[in-house]
């Protein structure tokens, strides 16, 4: 998701601030300024990051929960709207999802009351002059259980929408149950920016935006993981396909890449044992650099590997994270097959197309 800077690794999981909230705490920041000076400045900034490590405490709750049930989570991306967790993979039930879903509110709601009852509940008062201490933590708790409410609205990517997700799969399916959660995050986003226009609130019909956007993409993921289930990375693999050695310059890279129909290519060594892997556009811009230059340079080493018994469904998140492969490899670390996004989306129209042989036109 675009540009963000990593500030710390806690366990097994990366802490990333994504571009857009840094622009957001200097947006709040000079709007400060302009109104009470530098002093207040710094202290809207301070709230801010207190705040934000709120949000960071909160995504902690869905993590440990995660990990309660053998999931890790290498990745939190925080945006101004609240955090995004990466697990690394689905967790296997819907009561675990429940569960997860659930845990990351429940952390706001006891840092928000604990707040509030140790303060003796002061009122919540949005005034940038409130300096002291007791303003401020009354303030953070108030937001702290106004951010567990909201994100428990049953609407994606809220936390609500995943809750409202696991009760539905239960009974009706994961696919079907991801279907009507995401309708229901849609609709949400609607009335949310129908309010946002009518009272003139522009921050309100961003989010609508974002709600309405993440749904439909939470739908897209479902439809293509339901499409995957039961089947296996050997399954969906292609296995017709060229590699390219690491000593090869990249000007033959070019070659294949016009003689083939792959953007894709594996990466292997002498021996044929995988190296890493090509895209398009890696060798686009070595071939700009130098034509001599030797695919070894110019190729990715990280692209995500994975045996030919991979549940199907786990592939789609690995080629979320934007890799632009996974490659299967056989016990002999040579590549059987790759799989790439396209691949998946073809399997998941040939699976629909199964599924309702009569819904054929339109
Ligand atoms: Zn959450």
């Amino acid at each position: 998701m675009g540009w963000s800077l990593t500030i710390g690794k806690f366990g097994e999981t990366k802490v990333r601030l994504h571009w857009s909230f840094l622009l957001f705490i200097a947006w709040i920041a000079s709007l400060y300024f302009v109104r009470a000076g530098a002093a207040a400045a710094i202290g809207g900034t301070i709230f801010l990051v207190l705040l934000f490590a709120c949000v960071v405490l909160h995504e902690f709750g869905h993590i440990l929960a995660a990990r309660h049930f053998g999931v890790k989570t290498p990745e939190v991306l925080l945006l101004p709207i609240g955090g995004v967790s990466r697990l690394e993979h689905f967790p296997e039930e819907p009561r675990q999802e429940l569960v997860i879903a659930l845990a990351g509110p429940a952390v706001s709601l006891v840092i928000g009351l604990g707040l509030l009852l140790l303060l003796g509940f002061p009122p919540f008062a949005l005034s940038s002059e409130g300096t002291n201490l007791r303003t401020v933590f009354g303030q953070l708790g108030w937001i702290n259980l106004f951010l567990a409410g909201f994100n428990l609205l049953p609407a994606f990517p809220m936390d609500g929408g995943r809750v409202l997700r696991a009760l539905l799969a239960s009974r009706f399916g994961y696919a079907r149950g991801t279907r009507i959660a995401a309708s229901a995050g849609q609709v949400a986003a609607a009335v949310f920016g129908l309010l946002g226009l009518v009272s003139g609130n522009v921050i309100l019909v961003l989010i609508a935006l974002f709600v309405f956007l993440a749904a439909g993409g939470e739908a897209g993921v479902a439809q293509m993981r339901n499409a995957s289930l039961g089947l296996t990375a050997a399954d969906v693999m292609i296995t017709e396909f060229e590699s390219l050695r690491a000593d090869q310059p990249i000007s033959e890279a070019a070659e294949l890449l016009i003689r083939t129909n792959q953007h894709e290519f594996p990466v292997v060594d002498g021996k044929g044992v995988l190296r890493g892997g090509l895209a398009r556009a890696d060798i686009i811009k070595a071939l700009h650099r130098d034509p001599a230059t030797p695919v070894l340079d110019a190729m990715q080493s990280s692209v995500p590997v994975v045996t030919a018994n991979l549940n199907a469904d786990q592939l789609v998140r690995h080629l979320e994270e934007r890799a632009p492969m996974v490659v299967v490899t056989g016990a002999d670390g040579r590549p059987a097959g790759i799989v790439t996004w396209d691949n998946m989306l073809e399997l998941m129209m040939i699976e629909k197309a199964r599924a309702r042989p009569s819904a054929g036109l339109g």
